[in-house]
């Protein structure tokens, strides 16, 4: 497919390392744009991210043509700490969140070397080793100590 020369494009090289793996394209400009274009009809969204971008594959990572959401998890993650709303297309034809209530406040990260972000916001929950501490043992010994 051929990029449209005259808009700008929706990929960039990827220079992010984390935990070893290297993506070979960064589509944050395209997750960014999508989520900018939640409410309007799908059919024109289309048409404009697919001449912006070298592959529409990372379209489909957030966006479900399925029209039943009952079924889609309501964020996406891409790599290892970047997460976004997933979108899905309603029976009007627009373009739609999946599950509006999970955001920057809900989600946990899931490991302490890398900065954790919802459609580009910081996570707020901090980061919990499971494996070495259970998270009630550790809500049973704070409350302890407070005593
Ligand atoms: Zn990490």
């Amino acid at each position: 497919m051929k990029p449209n020369k005259f808009k700008s494009k929706l990929y960039r090289k990827n220079n992010n390392t984390c935990h070893g793996a290297q993506l070979g394209w960064d589509y944050t400009p395209l997750f960014k744009y999508l989520l900018s274009k939640v409410g309007q009809p799908w059919n024109n969204v289309y048409k404009d991210v697919r001449s912006r971008l070298n592959t529409i594959v990372p379209i489909y990572w957030m966006v479900s043509t399925n029209k039943n959401k009952d079924n889609l998890l309501g964020y996406i993650r891409v790599g290892e700490s970047t997460y976004y709303s997933s979108l899905y297309v309603d029976e009007m034809g627009l373009l739609q969140y999946v599950d509006k209530s999970i955001d920057h406040t809900t989600l946990e990260p899931t490991c302490k070397c890398c900065t954790h972000t919802f459609n580009g916001k910081r996570f707020t929950k901090k980061y919990v080793e499971k494996s070495i501490l259970d998270r009630e043992f550790v809500s049973n010994l704070s409350s302890t100590i407070s005593i």
